[in-house]
């Protein structure tokens, strides 16, 4: 994370305020301090990175207070969570629609934009269904 003068930090943390307003969320000082962390820039973050930089910063915040408030914050579409590898749950700062590079070796999730991909056949949905959406990741390891 980026230092910044007290001045900006502030004003970061206004925007995100008003963002959780605006997606429904009642913005408490730990939302808004976990939104601020997350919300700062187009990332990725485990659950557990975000629990870290919490502490980091001086945060005493319990690790059930972070996973429920990342699951509301994807809930009201303010995050998206994403299916990586199953092992762990990533959070993503951009909602608009896109895929994945997933590196293998630095764990790094690296967007992929919408356009980059095209599918030349896919499944007909079961009878009564339709398409919502489609997750890619794909995964990268070092040329052998
Ligand atoms: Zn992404």
């Amino acid at each position: 994370m980026e230092l910044s003068a007290p001045s900006a930090a502030a004003s970061a943390s206004l925007r995100c305020e008003g963002r959780l307003s605006d997606c429904g969320i009642r913005p408490t000082a730990q939302r808004v301090r976990i939104a601020t962390l997350l919300l700062s820039a187009p990332q990725h973050l485990s659950a557990e990175q975000i629990l870290a930089s919490l502490r980091a910063a001086g945060a005493r915040v319990s690790k059930a207070t972070v996973y429920n408030t990342l699951n509301l914050f994807a809930a009201h579409g303010l995050i998206r969570q994403l299916s990586v590898d199953g092992s762990r749950a990533w959070f993503d700062s951009n909602v608009e629609p896109h895929y994945h590079f997933h590196d293998l070796e630095s764990g790094a999730l690296i967007d992929v934009p919408v356009p980059a991909v095209a599918f030349s056949s896919l499944p007909v949905p079961p009878p009564g269904t339709e398409v919502a959406g489609i997750d890619l990741v794909i995964r990268l390891r070092k040329k052998m």
